[in-house]
């Protein structure tokens, strides 16, 4: 789960992390009273939205007086986004964080993540943070200081004053951004996030050390414990369409093909994916119903699918282990009844009872519905339907 910058600023400041005075507005009339509120001489006005890139695209700005923090609200609410990490419609502005602005001497970067290949966290830092980072990343990668620690003793202070001063620091600077440091790891773990993120850490000309930007996402297996978290949710962030398979238990993701896929079991999903890309179709979507799937998580999934105006076929592919292929062939004929199939609809299907599933499906006759004998043929049928 991703929330927005506001939410994780609360949070590294729960923490006891350095964060600059700030506000959160939800319309342009609020901007030039939030500015005043401040108090401060200049101020940043953020987009707050959970992509970034936000800087490069223009949607956050050093603003000097109420009328100007107005006008940069104005546009931020009213043009999408559009940045590296959002597709070219671009994402639309719901609130806007108004901060005190800071004088930068120096950007750094600090980041906490899982390491998959060694199964542990890791804290990553660089004295070159900032809106480059991942240019940084990729092409001067010795640019990026790493410390791994264990879940449970966390990050220990040597490592951190060792990291802090790999990147640079040294004397009451050093020892303020360990402090962040060890503050920012405890948290990881704490809250169960999979991404805590402080780009730029700032260094003043004064030499105060503060996190100018915050990032965090969290384990969504781990929010039955983290009611706090949980409730930071913001619904308006989601692919509306995502949304309501979670609310019917059912693993949806929406991609750029126009080929709608509806599989049961993740491994079987992907590899269906493999098998329309190899025939020389792109996927829809990937969307897992799961190894126990009921009729009304079939008929949802199809309704989801169906709703999709990019999609010009459909390919159901079911192995029946757990799940009856009857139990799908029932929820197809229900979905055709219900939506109607306005694309042609490839079924591969295999396993337990098939040979009721394909009986019923024959007997509907269903102009659309056409029957795959083995995967690579359902493939096949499916990209030369599209
Ligand atoms: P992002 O592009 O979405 O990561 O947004 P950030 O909050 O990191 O802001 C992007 C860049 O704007 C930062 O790297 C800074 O260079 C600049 N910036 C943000 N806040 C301030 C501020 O308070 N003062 C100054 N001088 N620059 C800022
Ligand atoms: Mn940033």
């Amino acid at each position: 789960m991703k929330v927005h910058e506001y939410q994780a600023r609360a949070l590294l400041a729960e923490a006891g992390i350095p964060v600059p005075a700030s506000r959160v507005i939800d319309a342009p009339e609020q901007a030039a009273k939030a500015f005043r509120q401040l108090g401060a001489e200049t101020a940043v006005v953020k987009a707050q939205v959970h992509a970034g890139g936000r800087g490069k695209a223009g949607y956050v700005k050093l603003v000097a007086s109420a009328n100007e923090a107005k006008q940069h609200a104005t546009r931020m609410f009213a043009q999408p986004m559009v940045s590296a990490q959002t597709g070219p419609a671009g994402v639309k502005v719901r609130k806007i964080l108004m901060a005190a602005a800071v004088d930068i001497a120096k950007e750094y970067y600090l980041g906490v993540v899982v390491d998959r290949a060694r199964r542990t966290p890791v804290i990553m830092a660089s004295s070159q943070g900032g809106v480059e980072i991942e240019e940084v990343a990729a092409r001067n990668p010795g640019a990026i200081k790493k410390a791994w620690f264990h879940p449970h003793l966390g990050l220990q202070p040597f490592q951190a004053r060792a990291l802090a001063a790999a990147i640079g620091l040294y004397r009451l600077q050093a020892k303020t951004t360990a402090d962040i440091m060890l503050k920012l790891a405890r948290l990881f773990i704490e809250k169960d996030c999979s991404l805590a993120e402080i780009n730029p850490l700032v260094q003043t000309p004064t030499g105060e050390i503060l996190a100018i930007d915050a990032k965090m996402n969290f384990d969504d297996n781990a929010l039955f414990r983290q009611a706090d978290i949980a409730e930071l949710f913001d619904e308006s962030e989601e692919n509306p369409a995502e949304l309501r398979a979670k609310e019917h238990n059912l693993s949806y993701i929406a991609l750029d093909g126009n080929i709608g896929c509806l599989v049961n079991g993740a491994g079987l999903a992907m590899s269906t994916m493999d098998i329309i890309k190899l025939h020389g179709g792109e996927p829809a979507n990937f969307l897992d119903v799961g190894g126990s799937v009921t009729c009304e998580g079939a008929v949802e999934a199809f309704k989801i699918i169906l709703a999709d105006a990019k999609v010009k076929a459909v390919l159901v592919n079911i192995f029946g282990g757990i799940a009856r292929c009857d139990v799908i062939a029932d929820a197809l004929l229900r979905a055709a009844q219900e939506v109607g199939f306005t694309v042609p609809v490839v079924v591969r299907l295999e396993g337990t009872r098939v040979d009721v599933a394909r009986q019923l499906l024959k007997e509907a006759n269903i102009p659309q519905l056409q029957p795959a004998t083995d995967l690579t043929d359902a493939a096949r049928q499916v990209c030369a339907a599209v």
